[in-house]
């Protein structure tokens, strides 16, 4: 069952065409991989998913769940069960992450027919969830973002993650400046998550944690479009051989 279709879609950032007509399907339960030389576009097309103000749509058409995603805006897409996780997540002094996490999930209940949870079992569910994989939730006493460190930004996704339960999952860069123990959490998590209904798009650059979550798909997206598709082994090739020698062009250059 396919849960995301983009069909020839055209972005602008800033009046400048960075997404040229791609094409992308992800069925539900995929993992998919999106790798591609810097400023290739590979957070464009997360943030246009996420209807970023600085992402203008300028053709093509993006199905969630059968629905028009670009009539969609931002909080209706987060109550549809999609996730996102910024390169560089905002800073919102003054508002309380945990108020922030418990007011989302409420939401997110609320527009499909639940009842909201109470601050008692908001908190049981958060020491359940973050007990599972030894996660720090002192975070959530915090504003959120608010002088979080690359480490914690990271940390605190993935309490969202486990928290939201969101059915389409984007990671943009998560394991980026993680310690290797850091990468093996960010591992856990999202592979307890897979149970064949949740997809994932995830952008990285890095071998080890394709490694430990073994995409189906793996897209190397270049001049605006998805230039090339495999499975792992097209991940690991790029791995030991580079853009260059398999036949990928830096359009930066
Ligand atoms: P990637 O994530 O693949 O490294 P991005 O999607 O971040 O690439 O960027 C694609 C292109 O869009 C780059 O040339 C980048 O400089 C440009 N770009 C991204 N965000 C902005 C912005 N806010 N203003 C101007 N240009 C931007
Ligand atoms: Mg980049
Ligand atoms: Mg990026």
């Amino acid at each position: 069952e396919t849960i995301l279709k983009i069909e020839n879609l055209h972005v602008n950032i800033n009046d400048r065409e960075i997404l040229k007509g791609l094409n992308l399907e992800i069925k539900a339960g995929e993992v998919h991989a999106l790798m591609g030389t810097n400023g290739a576009g590979k957070s464009t097309l997360v943030k246009t998913l996420s209807a970023h103000y600085d992402c203008a749509v300028t053709q093509g058409k993006i199905t969630y769940k059968k629905k028009d995603l670009l009539e969609l805006d931002v909080s209706e897409r987060a109550n549809e069960g999609i996730f996102m996780s910024f390169q560089s997540p905002i800073e919102v002094a003054g508002v309380n992450n945990s108020y922030f996490l418990k007011t989302a999930i409420n939401a997110k209940r609320t527009h499909n027919g639940l009842s909201e949870i109470d601050a008692m079992e908001f908190l049981k569910l958060v020491k359940e969830e973050t007990g599972k994989f030894n996660i720090d939730r002192k975070l959530l006493q915090r504003d959120l973002n608010d002088g979080f460190s690359g480490g914690e930004k990271k940390r605190n996704e993935l309490i969202q993650l486990l928290m939201l339960q969101p059915d389409l999952i984007m990671l943009d860069e998560i394991d980026s400046g993680l310690d290797v123990d850091a990468i093996k959490t960010v591992a856990n998590v999202i592979n307890s998550m897979l149970d064949g209904k949740k997809s994932i798009l995830m952008i990285t650059h890095y071998d080890r944690l394709l490694e430990l979550i073994k995409p189906d798909f793996v897209h190397i997206l270049n001049d605006g479009i998805i230039a090339k598709t495999g499975d792992y082994s097209l991940a690991l090739e790029l791995d030991e051989k580079g853009y260059e020698a398999i036949g990928i062009k830096d359009a930066n250059k």
